[in-house]
């Protein structure tokens, strides 16, 4: 099993169950649907059609919903055919309902015109395009072409440097959420953040909308914004996960920023004991080849080594000719990085922080000193929602984890987080009889053998979901002491 996981955006290329179980089998953990495109009726096919290939493997699968944010875009253009802005001449973008044309096109954000001054710098499709601003009217900002080329319908506008007087959730965000928690999805992304506040707002949102007994969908705080950069320790504490947004964070700071933003965005989230998903061509080139670039093989390897939780594909899987084999490309690249170079992963200090209070800290360390002693390399925890072995993930002990749980949604939830492999197990009665059906389902997966040791952290079954004890377990030896004779006792005693 992989530490990195693979998360897969789906789309046209991929949405079928035969072609998600093959990515399935592959190596995909995650599946990601982008709410910037397709109606809800074809999103919950491919959900029914995800959850049905897990199923088939048996096997779990997070889906992760992406809402789209406050994205502004272009309007529709005469014909729908793309047109060609020539570096200086002048180009328009408008409140008003035009038919696009190369001289003006339209906007969905009507405060455009509010937001930017003469000399603003306005950017097209990514960053493809620069405009400069000339003049502004009510309705209108009159441009220069700086840098031109093909523009198509509804492309992104960025205006980097911007501060926008816009709510974080779009109506359309409402709505998507709303859906998305009926479908009981286990990870929901929220894009340009700018502030932790929107984080807040979101997961208020999430709690009040949760159906679940145990845990909620986990909010993924999209880093692709300068004002989020600025604010992103206050934005960590208010979520439960990021993504490294490269795409839109290219273009709202600068491409040279990206690398240096992306270790910093890693280390600060997992440091705080959050997961942290690294997106946005990592091997775009598969869009169109079977093969990657040296560069993208490297950029994939650097992200594992950086310590992210999960690498992302976009385009390469939802619209791309080579769903499949991007996957399995991206699962050789992980596999080499880990089991070559292992000693390359980036690893939290975690160990030598001071005491914090905190229990769950206290518990990780102990786990992870008592393989240590033990010489073990396997740890097995028990979690109810899964946030246990959240925490144990990110000590980046490197350790083979088996997250434990009673809960369906845990166990899909987990196979997005670092080295974590999760299984659901029945409901336990007692903490003793927590840890035989554990090593149970261990022993039936095929993971643990008879004799074998292992550190299990286990609860009070307190219902509250909290791991209470590290336990020193070797597999197969629970047996009463009376059952023993003397000088066995006296042996176990004396190790
Ligand atoms: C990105 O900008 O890198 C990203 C993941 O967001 P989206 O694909 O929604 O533009």
């Amino acid at each position: 099993m992989r530490n990195a996981k693979i998360l897969a955006t789906l789309g046209p290329a991929s949405n079928t169950e035969p072609i998600i179980r093959t990515m399935l089998e592959a190596g995909v953990n995650a599946v990601r649907i982008n709410m910037s495109h397709g109606t809800h009726s074809e999103h919950e096919q491919t959900i029914v059609n995800a959850r049905a290939a897990a199923r088939s493997l048996d096997r779990p699968l997070a889906i992760l919903v992406d809402l789209s944010g406050p994205k502004i875009r272009t309007r529709s253009l005469i014909g729908g055919q793309a047109v060609t802005l020539s570096e200086g001449s002048p180009f328009t973008i408008t409140t008003r309902e035009v038919d696009g044309t190369n001289e003006i096109v339209g906007t969905n954000f009507s405060e455009l015109p509010k937001v930017v001054t003469p000399e603003s710098v306005i950017l097209l499709d990514d960053g493809a395009l620069k405009l400069k601003v000339d003049s502004v009217t009510e309705t209108d900002v009159n441009c220069t072409v700086v840098v031109g080329g093909e523009l198509k319908e509804r492309k992104g506008i960025n205006l980097p440097a911007t501060k926008l007087p816009i709510p974080s959730m779009t109506e359309k965000d409402h709505i998507d959420l709303e859906w998305a928690m009926g479908q009981n999805v286990d990870y929901i992304a929220l894009s340009f953040v700018r502030r932790a506040e929107d984080c807040r707002e979101a997961k208020e949102l999430i709690k009040k909308l949760n159906t679940r007994e145990m845990g909620r969908a986990l909010l993924v705080a999209k880093i692709e914004k300068a004002e989020a950069i600025e604010n992103l320790e206050e934005i960590i504490q208010e979520t439960d996960g990021v993504m490294v947004a490269r795409g839109d964070l290219g273009v709202e700071t600068s491409v040279e920023l990206v690398p240096v933003y992306q270790k910093r965005i890693i280390e600060r989230a997992v440091a705080n004991d959050r997961f942290v998903i690294t997106a946005t061509q990592m091997l775009q080139s598969m869009i169109d080849s079977p093969y990657p670039t040296r560069a993208e093989a490297s950029d994939v390897a650097n992200a594992v080594w950086d310590g992210t939780d999960a690498v992302m594909l976009s385009a390469e899987t939802a619209s791309g000719k080579y769903p499949v084999e991007t996957v399995r490309t991206m699962a050789q690249i992980i596999d080499a990085a880990e089991t070559i170079r292992p000693d390359q992963l980036k690893k939290p200090v975690k160990y030598s922080l001071p005491p914090s209070g905190r229990t769950s800290q206290a518990l990780c360390k102990a786990a992870a000193y008592a393989a240590k002693e033990t010489m073990t390399e396997k740890i097995a925890v028990y979690t109810e929602s899964g946030l246990m072995a959240r925490r144990l993930s990110s000590f980046r002990s490197g350790l083979k984890t088996f997250g434990l749980t009673t809960s369906e949604d845990a166990y899909n939830q987990l196979s997005l987080i670092w080295g974590v492999q999760p299984f659901v197990h029945e409901v336990p009665w007692a903490t003793q009889e927590m840890l035989k059906i554990g090593e149970r389902t261990l022993l039936e997966a095929g993971v643990v053998s008879a004799g074998e040791t292992l550190i299990m952290m286990a609860g009070r079954l307190s219902g509250l979901g909290l791991s209470s004890s590290v336990v020193v377990w070797t597999i197969g030896t629970d047996v009463p002491h009376r059952n023993l004779k003397a000088a066995q006792v006296q042996e176990i005693e004396e190790n």
